[in-house]
């Protein structure tokens, strides 16, 4: 069964979090143990990724501007905040050249057109390679310096991107994060650049990931937006409204999910628990078991129901997005243990069919008809 996942990230792991992606998950997990908890018990490289069938990743290039913060007190040196956006563009292509580096070992390939996509697959499921296929995301556009410098962007392999991560960017109000000291974390438009930076991505037809927007810059982006619009990674506020660490904005509501079925989208499921069961809680105030692969299943299901099909969801990981294995479902120590959502939904009556849609067959579909042909 041939895997995708929508939203990982492996060069900001390796840059700002000393994680070398060559290695197994069993040697990072060693080499941080006793770490600073925020780190999360890692269950991300690409051994891992190989070993679990994961062909295809949708990763980032992830570096935020922040120019209110006052760098004597709030920016560490790991920290993906810079007070301008020069400096988040130079961290961005810090990161850009990590995958490049990694593709000249032979670990991964950056896939940038449909016909690499396609070779790629072909020679994965034939056993011909094993290195995994990367498409590069941004994950809040913040390192493009100006709207139209998204051209050099997409010349040097970028194809997709978010317009805000956590808070405000530059862009776009991203979802709000839950601290309490973070004012400029509110709801808001579109700003004048993010509409210029929409037009640039129309004429590269580039697809618009909405999965961190603010409610209202979310609705903003889909009216002005003529291209293809979806979410790398998110779940459903009908059934998670409010939770520890998660703002309701960062998921979406059924109008939401509708919008983006209508426009063709496909919505990637993260795997983080704060994500899929209403009133989580970290461990030791919760039970660790209490959110399984069967919680998964019922938002994989939601999505269905009002989508009307199996088209339109798939996995959007963020398994290594500041969170480790003890806030990951009972049942998904590692990236390697995504395949095991397979008979889960099976229980609930998906078609083998339907299944590897979920797995890799709808993001494959997606990519095939959103990268350049060649
Ligand atoms: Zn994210």
């Amino acid at each position: 069964m041939l895997i995708v996942d929508g939203h990982l990230d492996l060069a900001n792991n390796a840059l700002r979090g000393e994680r070398d992606q060559r290695l197994a998950v069993a040697a990072l997990r060693e080499r941080e143990r006793g770490a600073d908890e925020s780190r999360g018990i890692c269950t991300v490289t690409l051994p891992e990724l190989r070993r679990g069938g994961v062909a295809v990743v949708v990763s980032t290039l992830l570096a935020r501007c922040k120019p209110w913060l006052d760098p004597a007190r709030s920016i560490k040196r790991t920290s993906i905040d810079y007070v301008d956006e020069t400096m988040s563009f130079a961290a961005a292509q810090g990161e850009l050249a990590y995958y490049r580096l990694l593709q000249q070992q032979g670990e991964l390939r950056v896939l940038e057109s449909a016909r690499q996509l396609d070779e790629h697959v072909e020679r994965w499921s034939g056993g011909a390679t094993k290195q995994v296929g990367v498409i590069l995301t941004m994950e809040g556009a913040d390192p493009i310096v100006e709207p139209e410098q998204v051209r050099t962007w997409h010349a040097q392999g970028l194809r997709t991107l978010m317009l805000a991560h956590f808070g405000r960017s530059r862009f776009a109000a991203g979802t709000p994060s839950t601290d309490p000291d973070e004012a400029h974390d509110v709801d808001g438009p579109l700003t004048g650049l993010g509409y210029a930076l929409l037009k640039e991505m129309e004429q590269l037809e580039m697809p618009l990931d909405l999965s961190h927007s603010s409610d209202q810059s979310f609705f903003c982006a889909i009216d002005a937006f003529g291209g293809t619009v979806y979410s790398s990674h998110a779940t459903c506020r009908a059934l998670v409204a409010e939770n520890w660490g998660v703002h309701p904005m960062r998921l979406h509501t059924d109008e939401q999910l509708r919008l983006l079925v209508r426009r063709e989208g496909v919505i990637g499921v993260t795997m983080f628990n704060a994500h899929l069961q209403e009133g989580y809680k970290p461990p030791p105030e919760s039970d660790p078991d209490s959110v399984t692969l069967q919680t998964v299943g019922v938002h994989v299901d939601h999505i269905c129901q009002l989508a009307g099909s199996a088209r339109h969801v798939a996995i959007g990981s963020d398994l290594d997005g500041g969170f480790g294995c003890e806030h990951t479902p009972r049942g998904l120590d590692t990236i390697a243990d995504l395949a095991r959502i397979g008979p889960v939904l099976s229980d609930r009556g998906f078609s083998d069919e339907d299944i590897g849609r979920f797995l890799g067959g709808n993001w494959l579909a997606f990519w095939r008809g959103n990268l350049p042909d060649r």
